[in-house]
């Protein structure tokens, strides 16, 4: 059996009779820049994420550095957002020229760490920008405290969590504003590059239409210096079209997630946390354990495909060198970064496939003697 990290077709295979035409129609149309599709897509995603406005960009990290730029959010300033990030939070924040502040974080659901984030504030500080990091919510009740307390602005990274829920609210909806990304692999992706802005404000939303699509509303006329950052009709029409699928697609996600749980429940490594009150929708399904190499190669060996996210911290990058950060500054970020393995997940990964890929982990372990116990140091406390 071979099984891929994620598999794009067979979604493809499900949705063509729909989806063909849809882009079809776009040719048929040719209204190619910020044609109809984009508008409708919009409006739905608004409605599916419950906020007034929904504004969308060519890509995720688009969508974050668009944010920043809304709030005038630049030089001199600060935003706090997670040490085991994606690159891109982190370059749409250096990139607006604001300064990124990291925070380590939480060892049970890789979050940000919300009793860690106080610390990290400073008269600079703008805003925090917490990342919904592998599909669930973060902390977001303490988050938003912690925000009003300081006067502080609270952007979402919901590039891995589109439709993940928070005490019944909707990621997207919890901060000031949320950036969305539609990369084909995400949970809810593209046939290409795609993103998008959530927000209840409407002068946000409208900074960020301005901003992605060369400073004006009125052709020639450029109310600010703006960007090229516009969501490709073609993409809209695709993300049209699936948008309606997407709960289900989670559930499923959700679904191999508990049958993950189950499977490798008495083997030596540690299955993800659910956080109170988040629906975690597994964009990725990370486990830690020990000599994480000997695993992936045996899985490959099994045809099965592996993938680490993310191996080397953001602080420990040379792009970041400039941070002045230093190894031991995030000790659970960088701990994990050694102990991580993502295992493949996707709607179409049904129970015969994680019971491939969790009796292929169960054999590597019995083979090598792997301790029943977990070496101390893996054990979140
Ligand atoms: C994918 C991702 C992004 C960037 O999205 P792109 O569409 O690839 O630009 C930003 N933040 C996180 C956490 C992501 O996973």
């Amino acid at each position: 059996m071979e099984i891929p990290f994620v598999d794009l077709r067979a979604q493809y295979r499900q949705i063509q009779g729909e989806v063909d035409p849809a882009v079809l129609a776009v040719m048929q149309r040719g209204d190619f820049v910020l044609g109809g599709a984009v508008a409708e897509f919009e409006r739905a995603f608004a409605d599916y994420c419950g906020v007034k406005y929904c504004v969308g960009v060519d890509s995720g990290y688009s969508a974050l550095e668009m944010i920043v730029r809304a709030y005038d959010i630049g030089p001199g300033d600060e935003v706090i957002t997670a040490a085991n990030t994606f690159i891109a939070t982190v370059l749409a924040i250096s990139n607006a020229g604001a300064t990124p502040v990291l925070v380590d974080c939480d060892p049970e659901t890789y979050n940000i760490d919300v009793t860690k984030i106080e610390a990290a504030i400073t008269p600079r500080t703008k805003a925090i920008m917490p990342v919904h990091l592998y599909g669930q919510v973060a902390d977001m009740d303490a988050i938003l405290a912690i925000a009003r307390k300081h006067n502080l602005y609270v952007f979402e990274d919901a590039a891995q969590a589109s439709g993940a829920r928070y005490k019944a609210r909707t990621a997207g909806s919890l901060g000031h504003a949320a950036a969305f990304s539609f990369y084909p692999g995400k949970n809810l992706g593209a046939y290409g590059d795609g993103g998008a802005v959530t927000t209840n404000d409407p002068d946000v939303a409208e900074k960020v239409r301005l901003l992605r699509n060369i400073g004006q509303k009125v052709k020639y006329f450029h109310e600010i210096k703006g960007f090229n950052h516009r969501l490709d009709t073609m993409q809209a029409a695709v993300l049209g079209v699936k948008l309606p699928y997407l709960d289900g697609w989670n559930a499923s996600r959700r679904r191999a997630a508990a049958t993950y749980a189950d499977l490798l429940a008495d083997l030596p490594l540690v299955t993800p946390a659910a956080a109170d009150d988040a629906e975690h929708i597994f964009h990725l399904y990370v486990v830690r354990v020990a000599d994480r190499e000997a695993l992936m190669d045996h899985l490959k060996s099994k045809g099965i495909a592996t993938g680490l996210h993310y191996p080397i911290p953001i602080h420990l990058q040379p792009a970041y060198a400039e941070l002045g950060y230093k190894r031991g500054d995030f000790p659970v970020t960088e701990e994990y970064a050694e102990l991580i393995v993502s295992l493949p997940i996707f709607p179409e990964l049904d129970d015969d496939k994680v019971a491939y890929v969790a009796d292929a982990i169960r054999e590597h372990m019995a083979a090598r003697g792997v301790a029943e116990k977990l070496p101390e140091a893996m054990a979140a406390d």
